[in-house]
């Protein structure tokens, strides 16, 4: 494959990547581009099927099964029950529902207020522990990790208390793609009849969400070819849980406001088809994503790994190349026709190191020099000129300091 073959650096120069015509896009754990399979089966709820679930003439009953049956889809990639599944307005809201929520309402219902997550969690989980700490009272344990970005699920358990109202832990991480033994701290949990939520936004379409053991789930819609601003939170109907959002008592009082049937439609579609490509998906990226890897290492002195080097997510490549800047780094590789990102997208254009690496032991000067490449599920082609590319922009960087 040659990088040229995809566009010229001249298509990238007002700074505006055009994905698919002249860049190749390795920023899949940004963001990716609706399916078109998806997109065809959200279309007729967006025109001809308009009615609101909630109404009962026939164009409101035809949108309230459109969305029954999303749920049922949804449900059955979990292993949960249809009346488990909350559809969100993405990522974000189903992680800020599950912590708030099922830890407000084990706050008020048995007066409990821990909270154990890890420091390596997105901003929505961070934010939202945070949150509970400043307004609510709660105590949060934030159990580190090690130097691959791993927790070791005894730690876990040796932070839960009396008090515990709930366990949060990401299953993949979206900076470097370690993957979590979710079953065992699960399980853990499970003996202390402590509730367990995992957000599997980065982990969906390459890792099997059905029976983890948790009780509560997060997904993001955008990130498996639905729309952004759909999700879900899949949570045990035995799990207490108080509403974030009061109104009109849609999604069983969980959620309230008129429900986006299309997107819901769009996200059951998407991760059907992600649940049914997962397995072959999983063993083709993981070879290109290893042989990516090899020759990046190979070819860039500079270059370390972060992250477990086995037990990751397919698609993530994530590096430091030290004596560099990540985001001059970025840029050179943007002129030669590839998009990554200089960690997570939420990070990106913040001075700011990744509290993931940080958290990881890796030194800040050193976090400042990372670059993440994340590879599409559809992801076929080697990945071997990119991988010169990264060589090359890594010596321009070099050559200017
Ligand atoms: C993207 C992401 C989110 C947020 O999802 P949005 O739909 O963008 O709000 C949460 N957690 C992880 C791990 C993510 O990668």
């Amino acid at each position: 494959m040659s990088i040229h073959a995809h566009g010229t650096s001249s298509d990238l120069s007002n700074g505006t990547p055009h994905p698919g015509e002249a860049t190749l896009y390795l920023d899949n754990a940004a963001t990716t581009p609706v399916r078109p399979e998806a997109l065809e089966a959200m279309l007729p709820y967006l025109t001809g099927v308009y009615g609101n679930p909630s109404s009962h003439h026939t164009l409101g009953e035809r949108a309230a099964q459109a969305l029954a049956d999303a749920r049922g889809r949804v449900a059955a990639v979990f292993g949960m029950r249809q009346s488990d599944v909350i559809f969100t307005s993405g990522g974000t809201e189903a992680n800020n529902l599950a912590i708030k929520g099922i830890a407000i309402a084990a706050q008020l219902g048995r007066d409990r207020r821990h909270l154990v997550t890890t420091p390596i969690e997105h901003e929505s989980i961070l934010e939202s522990a945070d949150y509970l700490e400043r307004v609510h009272g709660f105590d949060v344990s934030r159990v580190p990790v090690d130097g691959t970005g791993t927790v070791d699920p005894a730690a876990i358990g040796a932070a839960l208390r009396e008090d515990t109202a709930l366990v949060s832990v990401g299953y993949a991480n979206n900076e470097v793609g370690t993957i979590q033994d979710v079953g065992a701290i699960a399980t853990l949990a499970r003996e202390r009849r402590i509730p367990v939520h995992v957000d599997a936004v980065q982990a969906a379409g390459w890792l099997r969400l059905a029976g983890s053991g948790a009780d509560a789930i997060s997904i993001a819609g955008h990130k498996i070819g639905a729309p952004k601003g759909t999700g879900a939170l899949v949570v045990r109907g035995r799990v207490p849980l108080e509403p974030l959002l009061h109104g009109g008592g849609q999604e069983r009082g969980r959620r309230s406001g008129t429900e986006h049937v299309a997107g819901a439609v769009a996200l059951a579609t998407a991760l059907d088809l992600a649940e049914a490509e997962r397995e072959e998906a999983f063993a083709r990226v993981t070879r290109l994503r290893e042989d990516f890897v090899a020759r990046v290492l190979d070819r860039v002195p500079s270059a370390t790994l972060t992250g477990h080097p086995v037990h990751r997510l397919p698609g993530t490549a994530s590096f430091t190349f030290a004596g560099t800047s990540g985001e001059a780094v970025l840029l050179e590789l943007e002129r030669r026709g590839i998009v990554s990102s200089s960690g997570s997208a939420c990070a990106a254009g913040s001075d700011e190191p990744s509290h993931v690496l940080v958290a990881m032991g890796i030194e800040p000067e050193v976090a400042q020099t990372a670059v993440r490449f994340t590879l599409a599920h559809a992801a076929s082609k080697p990945l071997d000129a990119v991988a010169d590319a990264v060589a090359a922009s890594v010596a321009a960087v070099q050559s200017t300091r």
